[in-house]
């Protein structure tokens, strides 16, 4: 896409998107979302068959030069001799059958953990968490796989946890995580840090006393308030800074 210039604006559309990946990245490791494990994925912005997702590192450390392409069966572009992720297909699966969305992370944030086990509700109790939406279906791999390593490391188990997923915006995984869809990397990482501090708060009311939940009709005002474009660019730059690179 090269205009009269010869400045070629497709290049440079992909390289904001990866680098804005890669501070998501920095981002989520930052917020205690993705530790060691996990990761995060953006749809290619020109081609809707493609995503990006990082080499096999903690994404604490990722960089530009670790980001890898792939198609939405988990393939690599290139030949690329570096490992990909096992659980990539989770991406990949959730791109095909979701086409509104452009980004995803899987993580294992220690407060969501007891509720991918316990029958209480993870539904938002307070309006900064209204973006996890009303619903939060829980994936049990035995359903379907039997005793696994539990890694989501095919497609088959990646379209059956998207199958889960449905039309909400995160899942968990019995015994094992969650994952958090959005529209954007913006949208998702504040899904994903709405998700954790829900967790977080329900856990700590019920050493008080009883949790009143959002009802349906905040659930909905809220979150489409907080997913605009003025209310999430201000909440990222506020990750941005906290990561380290305010200002930039
Ligand atoms: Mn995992």
């Amino acid at each position: 896409m090269l205009d009269k210039t010869g400045a070629d604006h497709g290049t440079d559309v992909v390289e904001a998107t990866l680098t804005r990946l890669v501070i998501a990245n920095r981002i989520l490791a930052r917020e205690d979302i993705i530790d060691n494990f996990g990761h995060v994925s953006v749809r290619h912005p020109l081609n809707p068959e493609r995503y990006f997702l990082a080499r096999s590192r903690s994404p604490e450390v990722v960089t530009r030069d670790d980001i890898m392409e792939f198609t939405l069966d988990g393939e690599k572009i290139s030949d690329d001799p570096r490992s990909p992720y096992k659980e990539r297909h989770i991406h990949g699966a959730i791109y095909k059958d979701r086409p509104d969305v452009g980004a995803v992370t899987h993580h294992h944030a220690r407060p969501v953990l007891p509720f991918t086990m316990i029958d209480i509700p993870l539904r938002p109790m307070f309006h900064m968490a209204s973006v996890i939406g009303t619903e939060i279906p829980v994936w049990d791999s035995q359903d379907e796989f039997g005793d696994t390593n539990m890694l989501v490391d095919s497609m088959a188990m990646g379209h059956s946890l998207a199958r889960t997923l449905g039309d909400g915006r995160v899942a968990l995984l019995r015994g094992h995580g969650a994952i958090c869809v959005g529209a954007s990397l913006q949208a998702v990482v504040m899904i994903s840090i709405g998700l954790r501090d829900n967790a977080a708060l329900i856990q700590s009311t019920l050493a008080l006393g009883k949790v009143t939940h959002l009802t349906d009709g905040e659930i909905q005002k809220t979150s489409d308030m907080l997913l605009s474009d003025v209310p999430l660019a201000r909440a990222w730059d506020y990750w941005v800074a906290r990561a380290g690179y305010g200002g930039l």
